[in-house]
């Protein structure tokens, strides 16, 4: 049972992955139709519905702030990993750490978990603080001679806002106004973009972020169990609301578990889910940077291969080249 559940969790998680990550909306066939579903029908149904809840000056309202979140500079979601991530650390602390030892996790788990917490902690205050490589006036000679123009992504040109020529696999960010080397995309998690200097800082943020949500997610399973095993749970018979016994069996435990420890219980799921979600993130980002493609060049070559057009990427140095270039970027 919990295996299929795994199974079939996996499968929807990585094909919704997928379809976000790789197919572009503008195809056509089912998997770009599904695509337009996240894309297109989502965004459209959620607005007749805000207008339905909130009425026409509600909506407009919603939107204002809504637009402010998404489309310039602040902390909002920066606040809400912080909130997460060390909300999430004190329910262990709290609900899982008085379990600590047991037969099934050793008190070393306790270190390590808030090693590598803080590791991970690390990592996004890196992503956010390290300057994702800011095209000015003092740099731009650097940055022409970075890459050179393929003729196909890249044309020599200015940038109307900065007023300086656009470097090859630089973009404009709208929401961080400055032109951005090997922009990659603008991540609101640490409300700045990802691009030619900080994006070995946000590998190593989705890395540690997947690692410590696995692992988490592994030690709150094992402390479970030992609940479980240590209270009888399977062999324990249980009454429910109408007062009816009930026999111990895995899905009633699980209920139980829910009642008696909702917010670790849920902690839990959300680590697993989390550190799903960030691996396969990761994984595809591994998977690009070995390419040398950012997601703004993937984006763009979609929509060539929609028209019909190929392109040789001629960034693409092999695999090894490819991640070194990665971690050896400048900070700019
Ligand atoms: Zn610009
Ligand atoms: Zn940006």
């Amino acid at each position: 049972m919990g295996f299929w559940m795994l199974l079939i969790y996996l499968v929807i998680t990585f094909s919704i992955l997928f379809i976000l990550l790789c197919i572009s909306p503008h195809g056509s066939g089912p998997i770009a139709a599904t695509s337009r579903v996240f894309f297109v029908h989502i965004p459209n149904w959620s607005y007749s519905l805000t207008i339905k809840l909130l009425g026409v000056e509600g909506t407009a309202r919603f939107k204002y702030y809504a637009m402010y979140i998404f489309t310039e500079p602040n902390p909002f979601f920066q606040m809400v990993y912080l909130a997460l991530s060390i909300g999430g650390y004190t329910i262990y602390y709290i609900y899982g750490f008085p379990y600590i030892p047991n037969p099934y996790v050793q008190e070393f788990h306790i270190y390590i978990g808030s090693f590598l917490y803080f590791i991970a902690l690390l990592t996004f205050i890196s992503a956010s603080i390290v300057s994702p490589c800011i095209i000015d006036k003092q740099n731009l000679k650097y940055h022409l001679e970075l890459f050179p123009y393929d003729n196909i992504l890249y044309k020599p040109s200015d940038c109307s806002a900065c007023k300086i020529q656009k470097p090859a696999r630089s973009k404009h960010c709208s929401i961080c106004k400055f032109c951005i080397g090997k922009q990659d995309h603008h991540c609101i998690w640490i409300n700045q973009c990802v691009g030619y200097s900080n994006y070995k800082y946000f590998l190593a943020f989705i890395l540690s972020h997947s690692l410590i949500c696995f692992y988490a997610g592994q030690v709150g399973i094992m402390i479970l169990i030992y609940i479980i095993q240590n209270d009888k749970l399977l062999s324990v018979v249980f009454i429910d609301k109408l007062g009816n016994e009930v026999k111990g069996s895995w899905i009633v435990i699980f209920q139980y578990m829910l009642q008696r420890l909702p917010s670790f219980v849920f902690v839990i799921i959300l680590c697993l889910i989390m550190g799903l979600t960030l691996g396969g993130f990761f994984v595809y980002h591994l998977f690009m940077a070995g390419q040398n493609v950012t997601s703004n060049e993937r984006i763009k070559m979609m929509k060539l291969e929609d028209n019909g057009k190929n392109r040789v990427n001629v960034y693409n140095l092999g695999f090894w080249k490819n991640i070194n270039e990665v971690l050896d970027a400048v900070e700019f």
